[in-house]
């Protein structure tokens, strides 16, 4: 199941105990649903809850309810069957609810989804949905979910080191030539993404930085330089990889500050390298707490100079 090095490990959660009932409530809950009963485990040891989705429509908007079926099978790595799902239609209806959301650790089988399938064109169940292992992980990672990663999943959030989401989306940081993604945190640590300085030297001889760009080292580097070179440009060039450690990423901004009063940077080298820093900000900054983040948007919005 978890073949792909940087996936998610669900094994992760505990499988006694109902800490894998709260990451689904938590998960459903980030996800943009109400949840109306949270888990609670009944006297048949069933582990169902109620969650409400809002459906905005053009005229009125309605209230869905999903039955939600927690089913944490990580540890064997086995489907969840027909068996493992039995009364479908009677607990839907009990909780008067109209779908069935099934949130599994691992996969549903064939066998299941056909029965679902064959529950809801017989319009027994309204609709049904099932949030897989892999559906999870893409919603996740997809959007920086990284305080419930860090919560529920610690090992394999360290492992994956998802981008800290700071503005609510993220930067791009792309090479100048080939357009990869150098926020690629295998390609930083190959140590192949870099930062080029172009310089000129300006009337009075002193060397001026006209142009920052991310490349990838090598190749695109050398094209880059290649294309500077008609301009009687010098370069020098920062690795990535240092700067994404945060004690350097901090002198380094401090630096590049002093360099910036020295005169040594034209103004739009200056704003090409501020957003370098901010996409670079996302791999080594620590994630904003909800708190922070309503800070940050009430200041932005509010206040006319936030940054003075
Ligand atoms: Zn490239």
């Amino acid at each position: 199941m978890t073949n792909n090095p940087s996936s998610l490990d669900f094994k992760e959660i505990p499988h006694d105990g109902d800490q894998f009932e709260l990451f689904c409530r938590d998960f459903l809950s980030e996800y943009g649903l109400y949840i109306e009963t949270p888990p609670n485990r009944g006297a048949d040891g069933g582990k169902d809850m109620l969650v409400i989705e809002r459906r905005t429509g053009s005229i009125a908007n309605t209230e869905f309810r999903w039955l939600v079926s927690c089913k944490h099978f990580a540890a064997s790595d086995r489907s969840v069957g027909p068996a493992d799902e039995i009364n479908i239609v009677e607990r839907v209806s009990g909780f008067e609810a109209d779908g069935f959301l099934g949130f599994y650790s691992t996969i549903p089988s064939a066998g299941l989804i056909s029965e679902l399938d064959r529950l809801a064109n017989k319009k027994l169940i309204s609709e049904y949905r099932i949030f897989d292992h892999r559906i999870i992980e893409s919603i996740l990672i997809a959007n920086s979910r990284n305080l419930l990663m860090a919560r529920y999943l610690p090992t394999s959030f360290g492992a994956t080191r998802p981008l800290s989401t700071l503005w609510g989306k993220v930067i791009d940081l792309r090479c100048h030539v080939c357009g990869r993604d150098l926020l690629d945190i295998d390609f930083i640590d190959s140590q192949m993404a870099m930062i080029v300085y172009a310089s000129k030297l300006d009337d009075d001889k002193s060397e001026k930085i006209f142009e920052v760009k991310t490349v990838c080292k090598g190749e695109c580097d050398q094209i880059y330089e290649g294309r500077l070179g008609a301009r009687e440009a010098y370069t020098s060039w920062m690795d990535i990889h240092r700067v994404c450690m945060p004690s350097f990423f901090a002198d380094y901004v401090r630096n590049v500050m002093l360099a910036i009063q020295e005169g040594r940077y034209e103004i739009q080298a200056v704003e090409q390298l501020g957003e370098i820093v901010r996409a670079l900000a996302q791999r080594v900054m620590r994630i904003p707490t909800a708190k922070e983040k309503a800070e940050y948007k009430d200041l932005v919005e509010n206040e006319s100079d936030p940054w003075s």
